[in-house]
């Protein structure tokens, strides 16, 4: 396969098995039917770095119908609390913010509290409906050269434009990014939040790849890729969300507005430590992914044996990839509870776990819980408190399977 970016040949690394898409959850009565599975491969490209999926499933297929809400986690409210705090201070006096995947106006919000016209882009219409009933005006579409002439033509060019967690979605980057950069004030600056590479060889965060993430970025290749379209990365900071991120801040290059921080270089320099730009650290990673199942595989299989219960906590994507990577499933762990409601009552696809409510914990009284959205955790141990007193054990999958 060809890369994404710059044409140039790759290599698969690790192969995650055919699984079905990782929000394709299922209702009671689709549990019989088919369910449809995609290749989840990952390669490296030998030309300029970038880590990506082998298979490109149709956005169409992935986003216009969206189970996550960004808002029903506290921590992500007050990540983007913040981010729309800084980012105002940043700008001095913002006219206007353009957050692409915007979700259900988690970040516009903020910039909104600030008195900043905000625009949101959303694809999922049942979540852009969330965002403009909440008052925060929201696009009902994919980013796109249209979707940009009728913001810049209604509301003018934006001083900032935001992508958290979407960048790493897009398939067609380059588009994506020459539409970003007429969107923008020349003086503007675009701000993405990618999860970040290199946590996820160092975390064995590898249930972070699923089909929705068709790009895992260093900040080396962000830098080099900006170039190509006349923009600079100017700073870039280590965030926690998603078991590890980047916020990469980017302006049109010549704009000068600012200088070019410390930052950008000693991120390069530990990245180039790490070996995230040549394929080695690659296929080492994943040597350590199949350990990893080994271990996870071993341990349930021991405490089913010994006739325990166990339970989940959280739905995520990410759960997704590692339950029907290592083969476990309603068998083993006999339900998972999440607070989104749009999730409670659905199925988890390929495993077919039955998704509840945290009320089943209360009734059903498991002695494990596996906690899938471990970049939750601390989180959620604070939510199971009651439990884990009455001495149920957390199970933690990575780095490596822990039981707490
Ligand atoms: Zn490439």
């Amino acid at each position: 396969m060809k890369c994404r970016i710059c044409g140039n040949g790759t290599r698969t690394f690790l192969n995650l098995g055919k699984t079905p898409l990782a929000n394709a959850f299922l209702r009671r009565e689709d549990l019989d039917k088919e369910e449809p599975t995609f290749p989840l491969e990952v390669c490296f490209c030998t030309g300029c770095a970038l880590v990506q999926l082998t298979e490109v499933i149709p956005p169409e297929k992935l986003f216009r119908n969206y189970v996550y809400v960004s808002s029903t986690t506290k921590s992500f409210q007050e990540h983007f609390a913040r981010m729309a705090e800084e980012l105002t201070r940043m700008m001095g006096t913002p006219t206007l913010a353009v957050d692409i995947g915007s979700n259900d106006g988690i970040l516009l919000k903020g910039f909104r509290e600030r008195g900043v016209r905000v625009v949101g882009v959303e694809p999922a219409t049942n979540i852009a409906k969330i965002a403009n009933d909440a008052g925060i005006e929201t696009i009902n579409d994919f980013f796109n050269a249209d979707v940009t002439k009728r913001i810049v033509a209604l509301k003018g060019r934006a001083d900032v434009v935001t992508a958290t967690n979407v960048f790493a979605h897009v398939g067609d980057i380059q588009g994506f990014t020459a539409n970003v950069r007429t969107l923008l004030k020349d003086d503007g600056i675009f701000v993405i939040e990618v999860q970040y590479v290199g946590d996820m060889l160092t975390k064995m965060t590898f249930d972070n790849v699923y089909h929705e993430h068709l790009s895992y970025f260093s900040a080396s290749v962000l830098v080099e890729f900006f170039k190509r379209f006349g923009m600079e990365v100017f700073r870039v900071k280590r965030v926690d969300t998603h078991g590890g991120s980047l916020r990469v801040y980017v302006q049109k290059k010549g704009s000068g507005r600012f200088p070019i921080d410390a930052s950008v270089k000693e991120i390069i320099e530990e990245e180039k430590g790490l070996g995230a730009t040549g394929l080695q650290a690659y296929v080492d990673f994943a040597r350590k992914v199949e350990g990893v199942r080994t271990d996870l595989v071993k341990m349930v299989t021991a405490l089913r044996k010994d006739g325990r219960r166990v339970a989940a906590y959280g739905a995520p994507a990410k759960g997704s990839t590692l339950l029907n990577f290592c083969g476990i499933g309603a068998d083993a762990i006999q339900y998972t509870v999440d607070d989104s409601p749009l999730k409670q009552g659905l199925f988890m696809p390929g495993t077919h776990i039955p998704v509840l409510s945290s009320k089943a914990l209360d009734e059903r009284r498991p002695d494990y819980i596996m906690i899938l959205a471990w970049n939750f955790a601390p989180e959620i141990m604070e939510k199971i408190k009651k439990h884990r007193d009455a001495g149920v054990k957390c199970i933690v999958p990575l780095p490596e399977p822990t039981i707490i």
